[in-house]
């Protein structure tokens, strides 16, 4: 078995984080970390490739006994995830602890209402593991598939232990677990065949999703095969796509608007049943106009049997949704514009009475939110920061760090009185990736800072 962590180029010096650390971690994430060793050794993955100075920590060993204590941490009112890196915790494969079902049915003795999303390689997982997991609805697997064929997994994933993706994907449908598969590109012969294979089998075994990475790679990834050009990938994704009544989508997205166009409808859903289709646009949610997909998401998910206006082909549609509140419905949306989090911003401007606000945003975010508000209020300029600290193609906000703003707003013809910074590219102490707190945007730009 490959241990990630111990993978690492020695001028990391990864550090192993302390219990405090643990316990804000799932009480503010709700994220339940279980390990960060790994049994693969994909060679896209992300934890080989920080630049040096990057404060991200290992998770020790924690006996079975310590997850008693850090689930009283979770709040039972939201989901519960296991298995993903979202937060400075690097997290491996979730099964490399033996006792990870243990874990999981102790969430479930607590909080039996409560969905867990497990993230996994699906490589440890035979028939009495999914037999266990069967016993946990509700529950959602995202498989990181990447490639089906052993050759490949061998090569690309370092994938040696005999386990067989067709099989853990047969055992999943079978089962009826609700799962979403995700692949990251490569630029490597043969993967469109690749993705085709899988595409297919994961749709004849009741996938609900598949999502394609572009992958992302730092100024330390010398490796060209995870260097793929996006717009070919995003052609060959929509090529895919369109063949299939699987929900495939692109990550990140190819979009600039925030039309909220539906992404996909996945099958056996409410959003099926009452006649939807990729590429609607949804208008008005219960007579409440939709002004972009995550807001068309959150007001369809909170509603209860919504009515819900769309265009099709340029004709006006009518479509009732039966489903309950905080039910999902089934469509599936590209992540855009959040109106929530840009209504924040725009309170906080107007409560500074600032003359020239501005905010911060990552390259992959700028064109969305500088057309967003240039639409609600062009009195707020909009500054795209890029990352020079992880270099490559990280285009992210949370990505972000104290030097790369400080580098954007020199270079900004824009001389702020209120700089707003994005809440995603720092903790809870207003410290970046590296260490650094917001303060010093503050002294570098002769300006106030809100992190929002
Ligand atoms: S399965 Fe995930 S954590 Fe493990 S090596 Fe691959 S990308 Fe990294």
């Amino acid at each position: 078995m490959h241990i990630v962590v111990d993978n690492y180029p020695e001028e990391l010096s990864v550090k192993t984080a302390d219990y405090n650390l643990i316990l804000h971690t799932v009480s503010t994430h709700n994220v339940l970390p279980l390990t960060s060793a790994c049994n693969f050794d994909c060679i896209f993955c992300s934890h080989k490739y920080n630049p040096p100075g990057l404060k991200v920590f290992t998770l020790p060993y924690l006996a079975k006994d310590r997850y008693n204590e850090m689930i009283d941490f979770l709040d039972p009112h939201q989901r519960v995830v296991v298995g993903e890196s979202s937060t400075r915790i690097i997290e491996g494969e979730p099964f490399c602890r033996k006792d990870a079902l243990d874990i999981l049915e102790m969430i479930r003795e607590r909080h039996p209402d409560t969905p867990i999303t497990l993230t996994t390689n699906g490589s440890l997982i035979g028939r009495n593991e999914i037999d266990r997991l069967a016993l946990l609805m509700p529950l959602e697997v995202n498989l990181s598939v990447n490639f089906l064929s052993d050759r490949a997994r061998r090569m690309f994933l370092d994938d040696t232990g005999g386990s067989s993706m067709y099989r853990t994907i047969e055992l999943l449908g079978e089962y009826g677990i609700p799962y979403n598969g995700s692949i990251v590109a490569l630029g490597v012969d043969g993967w469109e065949r690749e993705l085709e294979k899988a595409v297919s089998y994961l749709e004849s075994h009741g996938a609900r999703t598949l999502r394609v990475f572009h992958p992302g790679y730092t100024r330390f990834c010398r490796d060209d095969r995870c260097k793929m050009d996006y717009l070919y990938l995003s052609g060959t994704v929509e090529k895919i796509a369109a063949q299939v009544a699987l929900p495939v989508l692109l990550e990140p997205p190819n979009i600039t608007g925030s039309e909220p166009l539906v992404g996909g409808v996945i099958s056996g859903t409410p959003a099926q049943a009452a006649g939807f289709k990729k590429g609607d646009l949804i208008v008005r949610v219960d007579e409440a106009e939709a002004v972009s997909r995550v807001d068309a998401f959150k007001k369809i998910l909170r509603a209860e049997n919504p009515l819900v206006d769309i265009v099709r082909n340029g004709d006006e549609h009518r479509l009732r949704l039966n489903k309950g509140k905080g039910q999902s419905s089934g469509l599936v949306f590209n992540y855009d514009i959040d109106p929530e989090q840009m209504g924040a911003v725009l309170r906080a401007v107007s409560r500074s009475k600032a003359c020239r606000p501005a905010v911060v945003t990552g390259e992959m975010a700028y064109p969305r939110i500088k057309k967003y508000l240039q639409g609600s209020c062009s009195a707020v300029a909009v500054i795209k920061s890029s990352n020079r600290f992880f270099g490559g193609n990280i285009g992210c906000a949370g990505l972000m760090v104290v030097d790369d703003i400080i580098n954007s707003l020199e270079a900004s013809p824009v001389k702020a009185d209120l700089i707003l910074v994005p809440s995603v590219a720092f903790d809870h102490r207003g410290d970046d990736l590296t260490g650094r707190n917001c303060r010093e945007i503050e002294e570098a730009a002769g300006a106030k800072v809100q992190v929002i």
